[in-house]
Order: C-alpha cells, then structure tokens, then sequence
C-alpha cells in the first residue's frame, strides 16, 4: 500500500481521517471535528500536516481546525460554493477538480443532498474516498438542505466508483442505521450478517467505519432503490428509483 489511512474518533460520535503518501511523507486530514484527538495522533506518529481536506461547512466537520493551524501549517481546501460559510480557505475547488498529496490524487466530487455545499473526495491510487455525511455506512446524510433528487444523483454518482473502494464517512451511526436497515430490507442476509458484525463491533467499542463500496451496495437500503425485494416492501414495484429512494429517506426521517 503507497499510503496510510488513520481513522480517528472525535466529539461523541465524528470522525476525522489522515491520509499519507509514503513516497512523500505529505499527510492530509479530513474534516476538523475536534483538535485534540487529532493533534495528539499526530504527535504520537511524528507527523505533520500539509493539507486539510473539508467536506462541508458544518459544526462538527470544522470545529478543531483553528487550533490545529495553530500547531500546524497545512493547505485548508473546501467547497467553492460554500466559502462564505467555511472557515478562510487556501484553496477553493469544486467537481472536476484534483488535489495532489505526494504521488496520490484526489479527485473532487459534488455531493449535494446533506447540505448544497458537500463535496467527497476520491483518491483512485489509495482506493479510497472521503464521503462525511453523503454516503454513510449503512445509511446516507439527513437531507438539511438538498432534494431527495440531488442525494440520489449524488450517490449514483459514489455507486460509480470501484466496489473495492474504501468509504470513509463522517460519523458512527451505524448501530441506528442498522435498525432501521432491517425495517425496509429485512429478508436480505448480507445485511442481516452485517448487522450481527456492527453489534460485536460496536460491544468492543471498535468503529464501523471505514466500510467498503461493495458492502454498502449490498446492504445500505439507500444505494438499494432498484433492489426487486426492498421495491417489493415497500409495495412500490413500478415506482422509479428516485421515488424508491425518497420513500426510504421519508421513513428514515420519522424512524
Ligand atoms: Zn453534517
Ligand atoms: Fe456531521
């Protein structure tokens, strides 16, 4: 592997995420719930940060970040269309976009859905992606501010990329999302045998994140709008995905 990936638990239920390229030595971290955590992996592995990746403007995935320039000297990059509610950026981008960290590149992906802003970053080189509150394990973000179209657009766009590909997301939701899982899916045995996993995880304190394209395709209801049995459930055979999808989210939001 040409890189490292740290997850790190932050706040009471965020995580945050460094990448480093070993042929440079170059670290990047992903989104700023809390300083201290971050800082204090950092100082127990000898590393420093070039670059700061945020997906979003949101509390939670911000926070830490003045604290840590403090102690740092890192590139802050985000959203171009969200600058006037991230904290001062050195670098604006948006879809189309790369970002070059040593030998690995990140591509940058718009994720409308959780808020209008969002962006995921894709590093084909590490087979890995940064998604926060876009797509999560078994779940996907609370639509604050986007359409259930424009989320559904978004995750098409994330079901796209490799299924070997590494998901990084924002939060440790899985135990919730896992239940309510079962309510649209619950003859389906990868997720049934999933969610049995995030149970003995969760009991040892282990996170559920990082998960893998290839397990959320298989279980995550909200990649799952085609899917013949769930469309079944939800007495919806005829309906379009986009329908499906915002059926699923509806009932996720007054599970
Ligand atoms: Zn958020
Ligand atoms: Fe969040």
């Amino acid at each position: 592997m040409p890189f490292d990936l740290i997850t790190i638990p932050c706040l009471s239920d965020n995580y945050a995420f460094l990448l480093r390229d070993h042929d440079s030595g170059k670290v990047a971290l992903i989104d700023v719930p809390e300083a201290a955590p971050i800082l204090a992996e950092l100082k127990a592995r000898n590393w420093s940060l070039s670059q700061i990746w945020l997906t979003h403007h949101h509390d939670d995935h911000v926070m830490g970040l003045a604290a840590v320039l403090k102690e740092h000297e890192a590139n802050v990059i985000g959203a171009k269309a969200d600058v006037h509610r991230l904290p001062p950026l050195d670098r604006k981008v948006e879809e189309g976009d790369s970002i070059t960290l040593g030998s690995l590149e990140a591509q940058v992906i718009d994720v409308p859905g959780h808020t209008l802003g969002h962006i995921a970053f894709y590093v084909p080189r590490a087979q890995t992606a940064f998604t926060a509150d876009s797509l999560m394990a078994l779940g996907c973000g609370r639509l604050f501010e986007g359409t259930p179209d424009q989320m559904w657009a978004s995750l098409q766009k994330m079901m796209a990329w490799p299924a070997d590909t590494t998901i990084c997301s924002g939060h440790e939701y899985t135990t919730a999302n896992a239940k309510f899982a079962l309510t649209v899916d619950p003859e389906n045995p990868a997720l049934i045998s999933r969610v049995k996993a995030i149970e003995i995880a969760r009991s040892k304190g282990t996170p559920t994140v990082p998960s893998d394209l290839s397990t959320e395709l298989e279980t995550n209801p909200f990649l799952r709008a085609a899917d013949p049995a769930i469309r079944a459930h939800l007495g919806m055979q005829t309906a379009s995905d986009t329908d499906v999808f915002t059926e699923i989210r509806k009932r996720k939001d007054n599970f």
